[in-house]
């Protein structure tokens, strides 16, 4: 069963340690990613963007496949399954269709009106226990097509969304989508912890957990952080895997070209991030 991520964020708010959101594309990602979660005995939030949900067919048929997953495999962590950076009409489809969680990305409007479409959604959530997370500035690189700049969010304005009723909030802290540049200055602890400061028990995340040094990653959580986002990271170690197999004629040699062989190794890349992952952000064995 589905379960909304604000009893696991709570538990790691407190706990000093992070819950991983790793983004799934098909069914092999999501496959690796529940197998290790579950080796691993840690909460995950298994996270879908619009664009990825439109690849896969629609919302229904992701929360059939996760669904149908978890009873399969055996799955008994807590599982969360996430909108991420979903627009407003996005939100309310995944809800309908069976979402255990929502991310409303509001950034992009003016305060106001971001208040207003997010007032709605704690209110829509709040009445069917889901959980809901906010934005409040925007997240640099690109989000869909989107680029921006590794922006910081105004303390404020993260208190205004908090006290809505959501259940986490994203916040730039400078951090960025995708591949970070050899030239980016790092995270602003200065920023995160005025926001934590303003912000108290809420569990923050962090967007653009792909290269974020591992000491920075755990100051990060020391700071309040409670969800870490990792998507391009998993992306990366499949096709490096993948390109490995096919560059060593593997396909070409016996049955190497079923897919369930051809896409073995890319599964195995993405289990070892993930690995990795849970064991950096402390979430092993808190399931
Ligand atoms: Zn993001």
């Amino acid at each position: 069963m589905l379960v909304s991520a604000k009893e696991m964020l709570t538990k790691a708010k407190e706990g000093h340690y992070a819950v991983g959101q790793f983004n799934i594309n098909n069914l092999e990602w999501t496959k690796a990613i529940l197998q290790t979660a579950q080796e691993m005995n840690s909460p995950v939030i298994l996270g879908v963007s619009e664009g990825a949900g439109k690849y896969m067919c629609g919302y229904k048929t992701i929360v059939g496949m996760v669904e149908g997953m978890i009873e399969g495999l055996g799955i008994t962590v807590p599982v969360a399954l996430h909108l991420d950076h979903g627009s407003y009409e996005g939100a309310l489809k995944c809800i309908e269709a069976g979402f255990s969680s929502v991310m409303f990305d509001g950034s992009h409007y003016p305060i106001e009106e971001n208040i207003e479409k997010t007032k709605e959604l704690v209110r829509i959530t709040g009445e069917k226990g889901i959980s809901l997370e906010a934005e409040v500035g925007s997240i640099g690189g690109e989000e869909d097509g989107v680029i921006g700049a590794g922006e910081c969010a105004d303390p404020a304005e993260c208190k205004m969304i908090a006290d809505l009723g959501v259940t986490m909030l994203a916040a730039g802290i400078g951090n960025i989508h995708g591949k970070y540049p050899a030239n980016w200055p790092g995270l602003s602890f200065e920023t995160l912890d005025a926001i934590q400061q303003q912000t108290g028990a809420m569990p923050l995340v962090l967007h653009g957990g792909t290269g974020i040094p591992a000491d920075m990653i755990k100051k990060a959580i020391d700071l309040g952080v409670s969800k870490i986002n990792v998507n391009t990271e998993c992306q990366l170690a499949f096709a490096a895997a993948t390109r490995e197999y096919v560059e060593a004629g593997k396909d070409l040699q016996g049955k190497g070209f079923d897919p369930r062989k051809l896409l073995a190794p890319g599964v195995e890349a993405i289990k070892t991030t993930v690995r990795e992952k849970i064991e950096l952000f402390g979430s092993a064995n808190k399931a």
